[in-house]
């Protein structure tokens, strides 16, 4: 009921074609350009969106500078207020759930039931989360023992004692977040909370392949009572990315996507030495020890990998399972991949969606192909499922060497390798040797072993006999070439702040 409820709304609102959001303004590109948003399990266009080129990122900038000018209605406004506007907007998200569902689910292609929980719960914790942060964002007074530079003599000796320091933490400036697709409001949620938290503003670049979330919640920005130009949302393709990403007037960049597309960031930030938080890819392991809860790991192993389509920064696609214990891994794994029903997200009785274009299905057609050419075998699936929608089935290769490709690449789908172990050591040699470092697990029952494992795991996240459990007070974040800087928990606004120091002589 829920469903067909927040489906009609959401048809309502796909009605006519989507503009960006630029100073408060719905506005159409500059180039009157738009672009279709297709729904990945029919291949059909949904609506057709405004398509933001690098004159719109200019437009958008500017209004985002306006917005921050000392003296604006923004930077006047109380860190309480900005609290409150956060928590109306936690709230605008629980009123709008089945809508946002319906929305994300066609755009997207992801169960509507499991939006309802992991993407809509989840954004709106964030965001309850932060605003009680924005009220505490404070600055220190500072002893100091010693001046330092000599005092001109006339103006007479001066000590330590003399003096008053203490820090203002202070928002950064202008954000370009770029986001995308695999968790499209989810993501908008982890970008723009902190940036209202801290005082900042942004302009959000959406995926091009999921701009409606992105869109209708821009909306319920303006409703929460968030000023004019603090959030501007313009969807477009990798140039309006490419053009935020080297504006001299954006202070600083928050990316989640492709470890491939965070290098190109990092090159375009040199122009102004922007700030740059960067969440990138993942290959992370999980490691199962014979002595651990099986049927519990099992499930969390199938879990890992197959959560979200396998579409998931963190997943757990590099599984290693002490020797005793394979066999009855692998075929538990085989069973569960097996029973996941394949659908449309709209089917209540669906498990796993389909993947997020034609693109991203060839690709991971493409990384199990390449397994098996170089030797590897499938235990369940590697295939298309169906010829009409981006499905591909769940995926357990087995047989698999350090050196494949399918084992060192990111493959973003549902395909788990398995892999064998004799001792720790191994183990946790091979979990590490990857040029990824974003998440890992280790299954056991020996507390010492499960402590000293994920001592030894080189990731930003380590689960316990769990994997993916989550919440907005946890930092997360990348080791290695997963990514700089953290995201939620009390760290999670750090990298939006800069700190200045005041020197007053009494
Ligand atoms: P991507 O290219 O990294 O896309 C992420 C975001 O960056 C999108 O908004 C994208 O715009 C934008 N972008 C593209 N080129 C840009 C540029 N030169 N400058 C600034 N922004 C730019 O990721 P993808 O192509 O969608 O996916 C490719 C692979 O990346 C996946 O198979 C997966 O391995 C990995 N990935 C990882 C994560 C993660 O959370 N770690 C998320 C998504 C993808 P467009 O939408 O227009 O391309
Ligand atoms: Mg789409």
């Amino acid at each position: 009921m829920a469903l067909q409820e927040g489906l009609a709304r959401a048809r309502g609102w796909l009605a006519k074609p989507r503009p960006m959001l630029i100073g408060g303004e719905w506005v159409m590109a500059a180039s009157g350009e738009t672009f279709e948003t297709l729904d990945p399990a029919t291949e059909e266009s949904i609506v057709a969106v405004a398509k933001g080129g690098p004159e719109d990122v200019d437009r958008a900038v500017a209004a985002a500078r306006r917005a921050f000018e000392p003296g604006s209605p923004w930077r006047r406004m109380t860190p309480r207020s900005r609290s409150r506007i956060l928590r109306r907007l936690a709230d605008l998200l629980q009123e709008n759930r089945d809508e946002l569902a319906a929305l994300e689910s066609l755009d997207n292609g992801k169960p509507y039931t499991k939006i309802l929980s992991g993407d809509i719960d989840f954004s709106t914790n964030i965001l309850y989360y932060m605003a009680g942060l924005a009220d505490k964002i404070e600055g220190s007074v500072i002893p100091i023992s010693a001046t330092e530079v000599p005092w001109p003599a006339e103006l007479g000796a001066q000590g330590p004692a003399d003096y008053l320091v203490y820090t203002l933490r202070e928002p950064v400036g202008v954000v370009g977040s770029i986001i995308p697709w695999n968790f499209p409001l989810l993501m908008a949620v982890f970008k723009s909370a902190p940036v209202l938290t801290t005082g900042c503003t942004m302009v959000l670049k959406p995926a091009e392949q999921t701009p409606l979330t992105a869109l209708r919640f821009g909306e319920l920005i303006l409703e929460a009572g968030v000023p004019e130009g603090v959030v501007n949302v313009v969807p477009g393709f990798g140039d309006a990315g490419a053009a935020l990403a080297n504006h001299l007037d954006v202070d600083k960049i928050a990316f989640t996507g492709s470890t491939e597309v965070g290098r190109l960031i990092l090159k375009a930030a040199a122009g102004n030495l922007k700030r740059l938080t960067l969440e990138l890819g993942g290959k992370s392991p999980n490691v199962i020890f014979a002595d651990a809860d099986i049927d519990a790991a099992i499930a969390g192993a199938a879990h890992s990998i197959f959560f979200n389509h396998g579409e998931c920064c963190t997943a757990g696609s590099r599984l290693y399972v002490e020797r005793p214990a394979y066999e009855r891994v692998v075929a538990g794994l085989v069973e569960k991949a097996r029973r996941l029903k394949l659908g449309s997200g709209l089917d209540a009785a669906t498990d796993m969606g389909p993947m997020i274009s034609q693109e991203q299905m060839d690709r991971i057609l493409g990384f199990i192909s390449s397994g098996i050419s170089e030797g590897a075998n499938i235990a369940v699936g590697g295939k298309r499922f169906g010829d009409r929608g981006y499905f591909v089935e769940p995926t357990v290769i087995t047989d698999v060497r350090e050196e494949m490709t399918c084992q060192r690449e990111e493959i973003f789908g549902p395909v788990l390798t398995v892999v064998p172990f004799d001792t720790a050591e191994e183990a946790i040699a091979a979990a590490n040797g990857s040029r990824y470092g974003l998440a890992a697990a280790v299954w056991t029952r020996d507390i010492s072993k499960a402590h000293k494992t994920a001592r030894a795991l080189r990731a930003g996240t380590v689960w316990i006999n769990s994997y993916h459990a989550d919440d907005a007070s946890i930092p997360r974040g990348g080791y290695k070439e997963s990514g700089w800087g953290r995201e939620l928990g009390l760290e999670g606004i750090v990298d939006y702040l800069q700190t200045k120091a005041v020197i007053a002589q009494l």
